[in-house]
């Protein structure tokens, strides 16, 4: 069989730490198999993607090595790679499982499913849509096409009995039919949903393995019935474990930067980065700590992949990363990184621009730029103490200004100045008061260069790192609080 494996990330936020997680052990397989190693992106949610997370997504997964031979960039003979470009395929398997009466068209509206939810909970049922589209004859459903009421497509699903899959890594999986839900496959505006989407595309991009994380599984049986409702043999399934923090929960941004780019902005070597998630449930035969990507596949076994949640700790990876550089570079070598990670023309041109006006020799530059090459600042309760703010006024401001932040898809100056201005309004604190909780977090001083222009610089994943660590300099909100703010917060909205 020729090996054919694919990472199909949905560009919907920052490039996930998880994202390249997966990605490494389907390329690792692939490479092992000499097989091929493709790149689609999944992007069917036309609200949330955007190209920018696209192009973060693919830039990490480069920067990372994590090489794709098929992909939205470099075209191949499966494309196009993009699911909003395969519109008019799905379309035509849509109309198939239509044909075929495997699938159904469901005019439902959102207040009537509601509705019907709020029944099923009342009567201690569990909430499930309930088939009612299956009732309408076939003329109802032309008058109701004809009358151009929006509609979506449902997939028919068995009422009993049980769905069985084989996985690579954890036997045979059962999962009783009475548990899966009447997907939608097709959305009112025409577009597939991810399930339609991504069995249709695995299929015709001949995707042979499918390693993906566990939080799919309970999506395999739809998945499983539409290959058997085409007709087409299913791809091998495999569900990694899900990474986790420290405390053994699942991957947070709220505990750990989950962000590609942030361990790129902190200067983690990407070898040492991989090497780390090569670590997540998977060791060499030899269990050494330290070792190449090239090492990796040539002792590749993914059956070795054990399913205990692999923690993602920070702090081993700093160590690693050390590891990296003090054994694996030379003064040269290390010169190097540090040229193409931040001291060159390229970050300099963004920088200076913000201090020229203030300096009048060269060597007055450091202090002011100092935080564009830092990771943390060193903070304390202290450094955000500012007569005219309250604590509990900087607190509410760090994680106001994070949250319509985190929220921010598009980022640059125009938009974090938006963001920042409305926040200072609705809160009532001049703006003056407002930025400095900002400054001290972002900066580390209550007053530096142009913050919001080195917010932009910066860019979304430091910044937010940086607030979120000033926030937990003051203590972060405890979930009561959170609670409150929230309430408070979406007011502003
Ligand atoms: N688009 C899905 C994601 O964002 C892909 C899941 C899969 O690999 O099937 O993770």
């Amino acid at each position: 069989m020729t090996v054919r494996t694919r990472i199909a990330p949905s560009p919907t936020g920052d490039p996930h730490v998880g994202t390249a997680y997966i990605a490494l052990f389907n390329m690792a397989f692939a490479r092992k198999h000499g097989g091929t190693f493709v790149l689609r992106i999944e992007d069917t949610d036309q609200v949330r993607s955007t190209p920018e997370s696209e192009v973060a997504i693919l830039d990490s997964m480069k920067w990372l090595g994590l090489n794709w031979e098929e992909g939205p960039d470099i075209g191949g003979e499966h494309g196009p790679y993009r699911q909003s470009e395969r519109r008019d395929i799905y379309a035509k398997y849509i109309q198939q499982l239509l044909d075929d009466g495997h699938a159904f068209k469901c005019f439902a509206t959102s207040e009537e499913l509601d509705e019907m939810r709020i029944q099923q909970k009342a009567n201690g049922e569990t909430p499930r849509y309930d088939g009612r589209g299956l009732l309408l004859s076939d003329v109802e459903i032309q008058q109701k096409v004809d009358a151009g009421e929006p509609y979506v497509v449902r997939m028919k699903v068995p009422e009993e009995g049980v769905c069985s899959f084989d996985d690579m890594l954890r036997g045979t999986i059962e999962i009783e039919w009475s548990q899966i839900d009447m997907q939608v496959l097709m959305k009112a505006d025409g577009m597939p949903t991810y399930h339609l989407a991504n069995v249709v595309d695995d299929h015709l991009m001949a995707i042979s393995h499918v390693i993906r994380g566990e939080e799919w599984i309970n999506s395999a049986p739809k998945h499983q019935l539409l290959y058997k409702y085409f007709g087409w043999e299913m791809p091998v399934l495999c569900h990694m474990p899900l990474l986790r923090n420290p405390d053994k929960s699942k991957l947070s941004k709220r505990k750990n930067p989950t962000s590609i780019s942030y361990y790129d902005r902190m200067g983690f070597l990407p070898e040492a980065v991989v090497n780390y998630l090569a670590r997540m449930g998977w060791s060499m035969p030899d269990e050494r700590e330290k070792f190449t990507l090239d090492e990796m596949i040539a002792e590749f076994d993914i059956s070795r992949v054990s399913l205990g949640g692999p923690v993602f700790d920070v702090e081993k990876l700093t160590w690693l990363n050390g590891l990296w550089i003090r054994e694996e570079l030379s003064i040269d070598a290390l010169a190097e990184r540090f040229t193409t990670w931040a001291v060159n023309k390229e970050y300099l041109g963004q920088v200076l621009p913000l201090i020229q006006k203030r300096i009048n020799v060269l060597s007055d530059a450091a202090p002011l730029v100092s935080f564009f090459l830092e990771g943390m600042p060193t903070l304390t309760e202290e450094s955000f103490e500012y007569k005219k703010l309250e604590i509990e006024q900087t607190r509410k401001i760090l994680q106001f200004a994070l949250w319509r932040l985190e929220a921010q898809r598009e980022w640059n100056l125009e938009n974090i100045q938006k963001d920042l201005f409305s926040l200072s309004e609705s809160l009532e604190i001049k703006m003056r008061d407002f930025m400095i909780p900002i400054f001290v977090a972002v900066s580390g001083k209550q007053s530096a260069p142009s913050i919001m222009d080195a917010m932009e610089i910066l860019g979304p994943d430091m910044t937010r790192a940086r607030l979120r660590a000033g926030l937990a300099t003051l203590g972060a909100p405890s979930k009561k609080e959170l609670k409150r703010l929230e309430k408070e917060f979406k007011l502003f909205q």
